[in-house]
């Protein structure tokens, strides 16, 4: 059975240093694979999160994760209307759960910014390490990342709106850079509802 690990919260120093690079001929160590399958565990087992960096589980390492949700989120298959229903009928709810267990995560290793686009769009961010703070923070549109994947592969994905977003706020973890540095106005998000983190 796999390990889920803590999820560090602010103001830990972890989360303020910057996460060092992986050697990439150890991407495919048993310790390495080790860390990334609990990290995809941790995530899956958290309340509405899309993505994990490695810092927030107390590895210092430029590492991190992003959810398939968070292109659902960009699809409009699941909006914020659609959170708040699938919270107050039972047989969303249900449906919601069973889906996440699904959910792909895509792996970011020593990831570097290729292209980030000018225009921002200002959208509302929560994070799994400052829990019950939402707040708007401005990002790019759109971003372009080459990383290496858990194989050792190098790859570059272009990505847009909620994924972009997704995308900077995990950059960010591995600069030592919380999403309430960057906060233009935090809001409030009723305690039965539980927005999306990452
Ligand atoms: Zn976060």
């Amino acid at each position: 059975m796999l390990k889920q690990l803590s999820i560090v919260i602010s103001p830990k120093p972890v989360l303020r240093q910057v996460a060092k690079e992986v050697p990439v001929d150890k991407i495919k160590s048993p310790k390495m694979q080790e860390l990334i399958l609990q990290m995809k565990e941790t995530l899956r087992n958290t309340d509405n999160g899309v993505g994990l960096a490695a810092p927030q589980v107390g590895e210092l390492l430029k590492i991190f994760l992003v959810s398939e949700e968070a292109e659902y989120v960009d699809n409009k298959k699941r909006d914020s209307d659609a959170n708040i229903q699938m919270h107050t009928n039972d047989t969303n709810k249900v449906e919601r759960i069973e889906r996440k267990k699904d959910w792909r995560y895509f792996i970011y290793i020593n990831p570097v910014v290729k292209k980030i686009s000018k225009s921002k769009i200002e959208y509302p961010e929560g994070c799994l390490s400052v829990p019950g703070k939402f707040g708007f923070v401005n990002r790019s549109e759109k971003i372009t990342v080459e990383a290496y994947d858990e194989n050792g592969k190098k790859f570059i994905r272009g990505a847009s709106k909620f994924y972009a977003r997704v995308i900077q706020h995990e950059l960010d973890h591995l600069n030592g850079v919380l999403f309430i540095d960057k906060v233009e106005r935090f809001i409030d998000i009723p305690k039965n509802e539980s927005g999306i983190k990452n």
